[in-house]
């Protein structure tokens, strides 16, 4: 007879965070089921949620560590590989080696990551895959409102009766945050969407589209809260109570030309104006926005007058209202929450000399690091040492041939993961980690959501969480005794102890389905699902208005390279696809890239529909095949990054200063050019 198990557990696949079940048959994974209680999904999952983890069965899994030599990766043991890098770590001077971590790790990972980076090898230098995608949120929202996290809670999005969503293509990537959308608008909500593509977001669920210009989205959002001001829609009332500089933010508004700002976004004054009103006079209205508006040179800045429209409408501290950045990893929350980041010990506490003193006598260590460390692309350029967690930059970093030849100069990468991926290809050492469906630990979703995985199976061959085999480094490493965790319980702990925002939520409250969202100071507090109810996250509790002007992106198209190059994500996949191009179902919906086109740049190229053609930037190319669609407007060229054959991060480039110093994903100049049937 069969024995069938059902293990709760959490979707890998989105920062939603759902509820899934894992359904065992004889211990091994057989299928996968929604969890019918949990407060985001309620007994639904998209097409991803559906094959979560069958991806742990593929025979590709990686079995035991591997050690690069003659240049091919050979097998060996634990022991084998760990003193090698233990050898190598402690000849490392201070501050020559880069830590890059993923959001798929679990919160328990994260923090020993950082820990160890911070202990053993006295650095800042953290950084994670945000830095890809919410480098831009986090400097802009701490300005206005003191804390770059959203706001509200997924569930209580269906109560919003006004969602502007900026960038997002929420019904492909966050199929089921669409779906409170979904149910907000079936109550009568107005559902407004700025995106330069018309995506499944814009035709299924969208009321106004605001087709704009590539990267215009600051101006498009001066331009409405100008009409906002002259209309008299502005919430007094909330502007007198709980924020500072609207007289700052009124003065630079009052310079604006509506004329200008249409020609800027190519958005109709009387679209500017009806997407303006339905949002001031709704009384609960919701922004979300992601990458299509956060990866840009001018992101902080269109950040920031999100925020600013939010305060100058009243639409903070109400379930359903505020604006939410949307994380994409299945931890998003939890690398910034367990402090992976160069510049915040865990719990946001800024990197300082009192904070480093705070955490050597939490910790027990001395002489821990007091100076910002490098962020993701700079540790790349400068780190001759590198070890790598769950991350794949080889195909999320943008200018990838200028990253492969920076790697070929490293005098370690170690690279820990569940699958030989096209980083851990380049790696002098490979780690083979246990996935999340082999562990026990938690994370944290888009909603602060902090949520139990569950181990359901044992890990694949010799492979082992990546919390047990940072703590058997350590200890190679001379520094065991802040590492001595059986469990990761224990772990959890500890991050309890250190991170003010989780000191209330322990393994034992978060047997309930859908976890406990954060801040939860104590044991007896339920969590918080709306923030900045009667205060803002800043020092004085006001939000600070931020005047921001539009900000032009950094490489404009030319003679030369005259079409804007986008990418993006599909409903099938996830991030750069490691897990779902292994997953069988998912990898036979969509198996390879393609790049939009609209018909006009059809007939100015002769370019046809599925004809081979080569995209080309400053910095390389790609070959792939056309799409023909009239979802994306003349001169602009969409490109999923999903599929190591077509590697779209190839042609992306330059990155923005500080304070965000993220990539431009979503404008590069590129030429688009048809391969001649003799393949020239
Ligand atoms: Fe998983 Fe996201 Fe789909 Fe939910 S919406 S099932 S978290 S991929």
């Amino acid at each position: 007879m069969n024995a069938i198990e059902h293990i709760p557990t959490v979707c890998p696949c989105c920062g939603c965070g759902c509820g899934i079940e894992l359904v065992l048959k004889n211990g091994e994974i057989a299928g996968v089921e929604p969890l019918k209680s949990h407060p985001v999904c309620k007994g639904k999952n998209c097409l991803k949620g559906k094959n979560a983890y069958l991806y742990a069965n593929s025979e590709e899994r990686l079995t035991t560590p591997l050690i690069k030599k003659n240049g091919k990766h050979e097998a060996c043991s634990w022991d084998e590989a760990l003193d090698w890098i233990a050898q190598k770590l402690s000849e490392a001077d201070r501050d020559a080696v880069g830590f890059i971590n993923s959001g798929k790790c679990t919160n328990e990972d994260l923090y020993l990551i950082q820990k160890f980076a911070r202990i053993v090898c006295k650095t800042n230098n953290l950084d994670n895959a945000s830095r890809f995608c919410h480098s831009t949120s986090v400097p802009a929202l701490l300005s206005t409102v003191g804390a770059g996290v959203m706001p509200t809670s997924t569930p209580s999005i269906e109560k919003a009766d006004c969602v502007l969503i900026m960038g997002a293509n929420i019904q492909e990537t966050y199929p089921l945050l669409a779906q409170k959308v979904i149910i907000a608008r079936t109550k009568g909500a107005k559902i407004i969407t700025a995106d330069l593509r018309r995506t499944p977001t814009v035709k299924n669920l969208t009321d106004l589209h605001l087709q704009i210009h590539p990267g215009t989205d600051a101006a498009l959002i001066n331009g409405m809260m100008k009409i906002i001001l002259d209309q008299g829609l502005a919430n007094t009332d909330f502007i007198e109570k709980r924020t500072s500089g609207f007289d700052e933010l009124k003065a630079y508004l009052d310079t604006l030309d509506l004329q200008e700002i249409e020609k800027i976004t190519g958005i109709k004054t009387e679209q500017m104006k009806d997407a303006a009103l339905s949002y001031a006079s709704a009384h609960n209205a919701c922004i979300m926005f992601n990458a299509g508006i956060a990866q840009h040179a001018g992101g902080v800045e269109t950040i920031q007058t999100l925020a600013d429209m939010a305060l100058l409408t009243g639409n903070y501290g109400k379930p359903g209202s505020g604006v939410n950045p949307l994380r994409g990893h299945s931890n998003g929350e939890g690398f910034g929450d367990m402090g992976t980041v160069p510049v915040f010990y865990p719990g946001f506490q800024k990197v300082n000399e009192e904070t480093a003193g705070r955490f050597a006598s939490m910790w027990d260590a001395a002489d821990l690091p007091a100076k910002p460390g490098l962020t993701y692309m700079e540790m790349v350029e400068k780190c001759p040492f590198l070890y790598i967690m769950g991350a794949n930059p080889a195909m999320s970093a943008p200018d990838i041939n200028a990253l492969r030849k920076a790697f070929e100069k490293k005098e370690l990468v170690i690279v820990q993961d569940i699958f030989m991926t096209e980083t851990a290809q380049m790696a002098d050492v490979v780690l083979a980690g246990a996935c999340g469906a082999e562990k026990d630990g938690t994370q944290t979703g888009v909603d602060r959501r902090v949520q139990r995985l569950r181990k359901a199976i044992a890990p694949v061959g010799d492979a082992l969480p990546d919390w047990q085999i940072l703590c058997r480094l350590a200890e190679k490493m001379g520094a065991g005794e802040h590492f001595a965790f059986k469990t990761s319980e224990e772990i959890f702990e500890e991050i309890r102890n250190c991170v003010p925002q989780y000191r209330g939520i322990t393994y034992e409250r978060l047997e309930q389905a859908g976890g406990i969202q954060w801040p939860c100071p104590d044991e007896g507090h339920p969590g918080t699902e709306t923030m900045f109810v009667e205060k803002f996250g800043t020092p004085d509790g006001l939000a600070h208005f931020q005047a921001a002007p539009y900000k032009a992106p950094l490489e404009p198209p030319d003679d030369a390279y005259p079409y804007i190059l986008t990418t993006g994500r599909l409903n099938f996949h996830f991030h750069t696809g490691s897990m779902t191009r292994r997953t069988e179902r998912l990898q036979n919906e969509i198996s390879e890239a393609f790049a939009e086109i609209s018909p006009q740049d059809s007939e100015n190229t002769g370019i046809a529909d599925g004809e081979e053609v080569i995209l080309r930037s400053r910095r390389g190319e790609v070959k792939t095949r056309a799409r023909v669609t009239p979802d994306i407007k003349a001169g602009q060229v969409f490109l999923p990054w999903h599929f190591p054959q077509c590697l779209a991060n190839i042609l992306t480039g330059p990155s923005a200063g500080p304070p965000s110093r993220m990539p431009e994903f979503k404008f590069s100049a590129i030429q688009i050019e048809k391969v001649e049937s003799d393949g020239k």
